[in-house]
């Protein structure tokens, strides 16, 4: 095997076409500026090195790459190559993965514009990534705690799964088909039209309009929040815990929720049974005093009050002590609600008036 360890590498092919390359804290930069550094190459091992030139990795097969840096000005730096395992690696440059076949990628960290389009096999685990229209059009994905930002993700991708992920994102999986994605947190409007075959595990799925136009759409005990006409035109079975804010015309299936505050059917062909389990405890929300929160005293935990917009976050039971998810202490809250109508004066567009039912206990 071919070593290079400490040098310094910035000429137009630098190690192009190699077979069996072991790159140990080396550099690609300087003023030569050159591009496809390991061009054509296989077997390569890379460790802790630092890349601020374009397309390093372009037809390669079996590359490893380990505790390494791909800056900004590292553009696609792997397109087209089989068998890449990268670990511990930071990777900042705009489309750094596309056309790939089986990659794995561990504890990375991914800023990349355009990243993952039209891959087949992609392992990711322990990685955060902020991305604009991530993994589209890519297929056999499977993540594991990966946190994602960014809009447009997972567009058009098929028979994948997700894990214990948290994405941050909008208009995701549109377009999707086969894909599972299990106690997860997805948060973003326009969830998932238009997908064949999505199936939702044990995720909190929170914004407007999600899962509308779908087929073969199923959610096994999902939370919703902020979810107002949901499901519209979508063959979806479902049950949710908790409520809704509203649901629009599904079309077939069936829906099981504790409570919808709106059911719009007025189309002819929304064929969907929806069925209420109201719950026969309801819990008093600590910052307003509505009896706004479903469930038995277990089931409430970080339910958000529609009244307040208070979370049921357990140490806010005393007034003083500090609320993470409410950014306050319960004694603020209150005086928040008084004051403004809501635990938080950015939320007072999304509270609403207690209801009849709520105003004592059921
Ligand atoms: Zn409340």
């Amino acid at each position: 095997m071919e070593t290079y360890s400490n040098e310094t590498f910035d000429e137009e092919r630098a190690l192009y076409g190699s077979t069996g390359l072991l790159v140990d804290h080396c550099r690609f930069e300087g003023p030569a500026d050159g591009e496809s550094a390991m061009k054509e190459s296989r077997d390569i091992t890379v460790k802790d090195s630092y890349f601020d030139l374009r397309y390093p990795f372009w037809h390669d097969t079996h590359v490893v790459i380990t505790d390494s840096l791909m800056t900004e000005h590292c553009r696609a730096a792997l397109w087209y190559s089989k068998d890449v395992r990268m670990e511990r690696t930071k990777a900042y440059g705009i489309k750094a993965l596309r056309e790939c076949e089986n990659i794995e990628i561990r504890d990375c960290d991914i800023c990349s514009p355009e990243f993952g389009w039209f891959n087949d096999s992609v392992r990711m685990k322990d990685t955060t990534a902020e991305s604009e229209y991530f993994m589209m059009h890519s297929k056999k994905l499977y993540f594991e705690n990966v946190k994602m930002r960014g809009k447009y993700s997972f567009q058009y991708i098929e028979d994948s799964e997700f894990v214990k992920c948290t994405f941050d994102t909008k208009d995701a999986f549109w377009h999707a088909k086969n894909v599972v994605v299990r106690d997860s947190l997805v948060k973003g409007e326009y969830l998932a039209w238009y997908c064949e075959n999505v199936t939702f595990i044990n995720c909190t799925i929170v914004g407007t309009q999600p899962l509308c136009y779908c087929k073969g759409l199923k959610l096994v005990d999902c939370k919703m929040i902020d979810a107002d006409l949901s499901f519209e035109k979508s063959e979806v079975d479902a049950t949710i815990i908790g409520s809704v804010l509203s649901i629009k015309n599904p079309k077939s299936g069936e829906i099981r929720l504790s409570h919808a505050d709106e059911l719009i059917m007025d189309d002819p062909d929304a064929k969907a049974v929806i069925l209420f389990d109201e719950p026969e405890e309801r819990q008093k929300c600590p910052c307003c005093g509505y009896y706004t929160l479903l469930g038995s005293e277990g089931d409430t935990a970080y339910e958000i009050c529609p009244v307040c917009y208070w979370e049921n976050d357990i140490s806010g039971e005393y007034e003083t002590s500090y609320s993470g998810a409410n950014d306050m202490t319960l004694a603020e809250g209150r005086a928040n609600y008084e004051k403004y109508g809501a635990c938080d004066p950015r939320f007072v567009k999304k509270c609403r008036p207690p209801k009849k039912e709520e105003q004592k206990h059921a």
